[in-house]
């Protein structure tokens, strides 16, 4: 089955009770028993539902992995795969990583005795300085949030598979339309499904997909004995907005390639983040890894302080100021003082979030439309 067939149909069954072509939302906790322990293999909803079942399902099929895993949230998704390690374990992740992922690391899990390495993952010599006897994990996120850094992620795996590491892909920004880490050679991927697999802004939720039976078994134990589940309701809007993703990402791609290419020609840009950019650091390996460039780019005006950057934020309409991403609308943010304003503002400015960065999530609108909101902006 092809990747535009899979969205709709990937690991879908029609219903058996009435032969809805929809899965039906199975708003329950619990499910009768026959007797104690005969039932049609369904107990209670933190455990199994089968709206989330088929969402598994569809999550798995859209990676091409033989597991899907779904979660309350996408950090409750992250959350679940730290909780595989134990105190003294180490994991090496990017000094770019989404705010939330850090915060997770570093303000809950660092107390548990769990540490985290932050560095670059361009240069593979900083990972083999921290690697040692405890290193468990490598976490990747590719394109990274903000800065749509891009990591080769057939280079870290080779990297992972030596030293024998469970390597994990945050991807989020590419969603399974641009990208497939498990056929580069990651163990685990991470997806905010919150973002392009739902694709509408109106859920929050978490997914995992792998293929090694180990890793699936201890995963599914967590996300049952530490009770992270989606409700029933949340798993249909997540099946139903992935029906159109490869619809929304062709058009997401085209219309950011249509803004960084005006961004870019523009005399008051300094610099645009997108990988379709022959500029790009990354494109050579974006090109290679990913079959188009995706809808998330950032960039920075010349000159601009802070006020200045959210003065210009202001200005526009058809890009609505708002956390989050991947949606069908248009939304701008200064990650600065928004999604990344819980990582230091030394450790930030490392990584590039400057106080004049500013991120834009490029929705399916007419793509004229969006530059015209631009370009008004700056006058
Ligand atoms: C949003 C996001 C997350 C967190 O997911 P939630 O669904 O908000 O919990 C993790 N990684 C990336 C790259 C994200 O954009």
């Amino acid at each position: 089955m092809k990747f535009n067939t899979k969205t709709i149909h990937g690991g879908q069954k029609i219903d058996p009770a009435f032969n809805s072509v929809m899965q039906p939302i199975y708003q329950t906790s619990t499910y009768a028993q026959e007797s104690p322990g005969v039932n049609k293999g369904f107990e209670y909803s933190r455990t199994h539902n089968p709206t989330r079942t088929a969402l598994q399902n569809s999550f798995a099929s859209l990676e091409n992995a033989k597991y899907g895993v779904a979660f309350s949230s996408g950090l409750a998704a992250i959350d679940a795969i730290i909780k595989l390690l134990k105190p003294g374990d180490e994991v090496i992740s990017t000094n770019d990583l989404y705010g939330g992922t850090y915060r997770l690391f570093t303000k809950i899990f660092e107390k548990y005795g769990i540490k985290f390495h932050f560095t670059s993952l361009h240069n593979l010599t900083d990972i083999d300085s921290l690697l040692n006897e405890k290193t468990k994990v490598i976490w990747a996120e590719t394109p990274t949030n903000p800065m749509i850094n891009v990591f080769d992620i057939e280079k870290l795996a080779k990297i992972s598979k030596a030293n024998k590491l469970i390597f994990v892909v945050d991807n989020t920004f590419a969603s399974p339309y641009l990208q497939n880490p498990l056929e580069l050679g990651a163990d685990i991927v991470m997806h905010s499904a919150t973002k392009y697999l739902a694709g509408h802004s109106d859920v929050v939720m978490g997914a995992l997909m792998l293929n090694n039976d180990e890793i699936a078994e201890k995963l599914y134990f967590i996300q049952n004995a530490s009770g992270a589940v989606p409700g029933p309701q949340d798993c249909f809007l997540t099946l139903r907005g992935i029906k159109t993703l490869h619809v929304r990402m062709q058009r997401h791609c085209e219309n950011a390639s249509k803004v960084a290419h005006f961004l870019n020609n523009h005399s008051k840009v300094e610099k645009v983040y997108w990988p379709g950019l022959e500029s790009h650091l990354n494109h050579e390996v974006a090109k290679k890894q990913m079959s188009d460039f995706g809808g998330m780019l950032s960039f920075r005006i010349k000159d601009y302080n802070k006020n200045q950057t959210i003065k210009f934020l202001e200005k526009l309409h058809l890009f609505t100021l708002a956390e989050s991403l991947g949606g069908v609308e248009s939304l701008c943010g200064h990650p600065a003082s928004m999604t990344h304003a819980s990582i230091p503002k030394e450790e930030r400015e490392k990584s590039g979030v400057t106080d004049s960065l500013i991120r834009l999530s490029v929705g399916i609108e007419d793509a004229d439309d969006l530059i015209d909101d631009l370009k008004n902006a700056f006058l």
